[in-house]
């Protein structure tokens, strides 16, 4: 089966005969009652090897069907569920920590990540240190205390790729595990665990969900990590509502579809604003003269609706901000993934700490919606004939 049949065929459950709906059914549960108190027993040690139901906090059938569909894309033996994506890498993190012990971290990591580490597990005496974005400085930071590559590919905002071939077999070499934020690719365009990675991370609140109306955070595990990480999730009571997984199990059966309009649009934006003159440099993996682009053709399927626009240093911030105000069809908010699109003036220096960003133009990170491409060129030459 191939990855578009997938995204309609998994995740549906044991349909049975006779007449059945499509989807597997919404499944609010706290309380699950048994016959006896044997067979109750019995689903406690069950639940330790497999997804059984047994107590809504352990998770629930829509739950599940939305864990088997996203561990088959991934290649993973195992997904769990997440209230959001910064609960997902807060759990790895955690899952990583000990006392004593060493966490690399790439710069283009999703910035709120940065206070987990700088206010939580310093705490703990884990000491966390950021690579370069592109992870090519990875194996001169190792230590002897290393745990965990916490990386991401490409980065947040910039788009900077990362070689996880290259970088899995170093970490493989000194016993480092590496967990992938995934959400670029949403489990579709790319899959970490197949280029050596031991947990991919995806927000499945951007294209996932797909629809602006949900927020969740999925981890799917290799076969050696599944076990141990599946237990400290479970140990921290971390679960999702079914009403939840039924929109993101909806959001993803147009995953295919959607991620290609996306990837279309954006790809025209970018190549349009590329040959602005207001324009210092456009960030889009896609584009041959991205610095990662030879990594992202050879290692992805195809790119999302994001990507960043430089202005040249005579454009001020105010500027900057006054082109993004003026956007009609271009909204102003945090998040992406959605079916609408976005435009988010961005400053990189406070979230990365490994490169200065200083002395360059003011940015805008671009989330390319479902819209008519026409549209959205229309309003972005408004805004560029206002600058
Ligand atoms: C949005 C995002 C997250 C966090 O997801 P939430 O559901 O908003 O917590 C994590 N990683 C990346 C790359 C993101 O873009």
């Amino acid at each position: 089966m191939r990855d578009k049949t997938r995204l309609i065929h998994k995740g549906r459950g044991d349909t049975g005969t006779g007449p059945h709906p499509v989807n597997p059914p919404v499944m609010r549960v706290s309380t699950v009652l048994f016959d006896t108190h044997a067979d109750w027993r019995a689903n406690r040690e069950q639940r330790q090897h497999e997804r059984v139901l047994s107590y809504g906090a352990r998770g629930n059938s829509t739950g599940f069907e939305l864990e088997a569909l996203i561990a088959d894309l991934e290649g993973g033996a195992q997904a769990r569920l997440f209230p959001t994506g910064l609960a997902a890498l807060g759990m790895v993190l955690l899952h990583y920590a000990r006392a004593g012990g060493h966490i690399l971290v790439s710069d283009g990591i999703y910035a709120p990540v940065r206070t987990i580490c700088r206010d939580l597990l310093a705490n703990y005496d884990v000491t966390v240190e950021y690579l370069r974005a592109d992870c090519t400085d990875f194996e001169e930071k190792i230590r002897d205390n290393t745990d965990l590559l916490l990386c991401e590919t490409p980065a947040s905002v910039l788009y900077e790729m990362i070689d996880l071939p290259a970088v899995t077999a170093i970490a493989r070499r000194h016993g480092i595990a590496v967990a992938v934020d995934n959400t670029y690719a949403s489990g579709y365009l790319f899959n970490p665990l197949e280029h050596g990675a031991n947990i991919s991370i995806i927000a499945a609140t951007k294209y996932l969900g797909g629809h602006s109306d949900v927020v969740m955070g999925i981890a799917t595990c290799d076969a050696p990590t599944a076990p141990a990480f599946a237990a400290m999730s479970e140990a921290m009571g971390m679960t999702t509502s079914p009403d939840d997984a039924a929109l993101v199990l909806r959001g993803m059966r147009t995953l295919d579809i959607r991620l290609s309009a996306h990837e279309a649009t954006a790809l025209q934006l970018a190549e349009w604003c590329a040959a602005r003159s207001e324009i210092a440099a456009v960030y889009h993996p896609a584009l041959p003269d991205h610095p990662g682009h030879a990594i992202w053709a050879r290692d992805f399927r195809g790119a999302n609706g994001m990507f960043t626009i430089e202005f040249e240093t005579s454009i001020n911030r105010d500027r900057a901000d006054a082109f993004a105000d003026r956007l009609e069809l271009f909204g102003i908010g945090a998040s992406w993934g959605g079916f609408e699109s976005l435009a988010t003036v961005t400053d990189p220096q406070p979230i990365r700490s490994r490169a200065d960003w200083g002395g360059r133009g003011p940015m805008v990170r671009f989330h390319a919606g479902l819209e008519d491409p026409a549209d959205l060129l229309d309003d972005l030459s408004k805004s560029f004939e206002l600058l």
